[in-house]
């Protein structure tokens, strides 16, 4: 899924079965969250000595900076006077680098489930792929960002044949009739493309001002005129779907409803964040927050650890630099389960010869290590 490269703000979870792999891929720490608490959590555990694959149900990391607000200036993170969001996530992924953690992104994490004789973590994606850690770190933000689904009660029992939240392969709709709703960028984008390939493509939104890039949306009123696609002003008020396939939507507009033949329709609505289920691991939820113990943000569940704005303690602040802080305590009591015979030396990133020759790519001196 990694490969993927749809606009920002492409809806990327859609109802496709999956199996799952046979052999786990085993680490010490599984990191849920992609987002800049995520992305530092894995620096963090290079530094002390810990392995991790990281992943994200998006398709790019930066969780929210990349999602909400990639553009707007951040003040607030220490020793970065002023960056971009967008900077910021490029200056963590290139902190974590030199680790080379796997990061595995269009996976959203579904289940977790821990096994009775070595207390390890199974945990499993919506896309089958399988990880074996002994420690998890949630860093999922407000949970994992979905696409907004279609509020119609025959929608879900279509979804993934004939109702779609993404477009995974665009010869699946080669030869037919698709109608795209929304009006942002990935709507606009597909519903361009899509042009080359299907029957015959009409784009619906609910009013006549698109918000996406400007070349765009001349390129689609360009392609209206030209009778290449069709626009309609309106919202989506049935499927009409009689023998279980789709073939036509009923479209609500000011002048009136109309029926418009359709054998696929793609949703492109945004992305909404939602915490899915991780409400169903067994972990104590408060108001959508994993409540933690503060010493090493360890949820309720022993090896689960909580990070970021997904974690829930008294006076919590929803901030960058606290869940840095969180993630950095969390994972040196997550080193415990990974190597319970083993003590953790505390060393001081400047004085570790390892951790230089790994990011400066030279032996550093070894002399002078304090063992503290
Ligand atoms: C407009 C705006 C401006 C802001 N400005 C600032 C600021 O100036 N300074 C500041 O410090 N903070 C700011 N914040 C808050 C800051 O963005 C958050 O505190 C921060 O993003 C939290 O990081 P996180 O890594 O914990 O979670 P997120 O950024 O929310 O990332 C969580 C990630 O987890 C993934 N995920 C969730 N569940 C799953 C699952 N089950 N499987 C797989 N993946 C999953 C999601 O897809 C997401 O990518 C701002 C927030 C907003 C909305």
């Amino acid at each position: 899924m990694s490969e993927t490269t749809l606009p920002i703000d492409a809806p990327i979870a859609d109802a496709e079965p999956a199996a799952t792999q046979a052999t786990p891929l085993r680490t010490d720490v599984l990191i849920i969250g992609a987002g800049p608490v995520g992305l530092f959590a894995a620096f963090e555990a290079g530094v002390i000595g810990l392995s991790c694959h990281i992943v994200d149900a998006l398709n790019e990391v930066g969780g929210q900076c990349i999602e909400l607000y990639p553009e707007k200036p951040i003040f607030d993170i220490p020793a970065v006077p002023v960056c971009t969001a967008r900077e910021l996530v490029e200056r963590l992924t290139e902190q974590c680098r030199p680790f080379g953690f796997p990061i595995h992104l269009g996976q959203q994490v579904r289940n977790v489930e821990q096994r009775a004789d070595d207390k390890r973590w199974t945990v499993v994606t919506d896309q089958g792929l399988a990880f074996d850690a002994a420690a998890i770190l949630l860093s999922a933000g407000n949970g994992a960002f979905v696409p907004q689904r279609i509020a119609l009660d025959e929608a879900p029992a279509l979804e993934g044949r004939h109702v779609h939240y993404a477009v995974r392969k665009v010869a699946a709709f080669a030869g037919q009739r698709v109608m795209v709703a929304g009006g942002g960028d990935s709507a606009l984008d597909w519903a361009l493309a899509l042009r080359d390939v299907a029957r015959h493509v009409t784009l619906v939104h609910r009013r006549d001002a698109f918000r996406a890039a400007d070349a765009t949306v001349q390129e689609v009123k360009r392609a209206a005129a030209a009778g290449e696609l069709d626009i309609v002003i309106g919202t989506i008020a049935a499927l009409n779907a009689p023998g279980g396939a789709l073939e036509s939507v009923d479209v609500k507009r000011i002048g009136g409803a109309v029926t418009l033949p359709a054998d696929h329709l793609i949703a492109l609505y945004g992305l909404v964040a939602d915490l899915g289920p991780i409400g169903d691991w067994g972990l104590d939820i408060r108001a959508g927050r994993v409540t933690v113990d503060t010493s090493g943000y360890e949820s309720s569940r022993p090896g689960i650890f909580a990070v970021g704005d997904i974690a829930g303690y008294p006076n919590k602040q929803k901030l960058i630099l606290s869940g840095f802080h969180e993630a950095s305590l969390a994972l040196r009591k997550a080193y415990g389960y990974a190597y319970p015979d083993k003590k953790r030396v505390h060393v001081h990133s400047s004085y570790d010869a390892k951790l230089s020759a790994r990011i400066l790519g030279a032996e550093a001196p070894a002399a002078d290590l304090p063992e503290n």
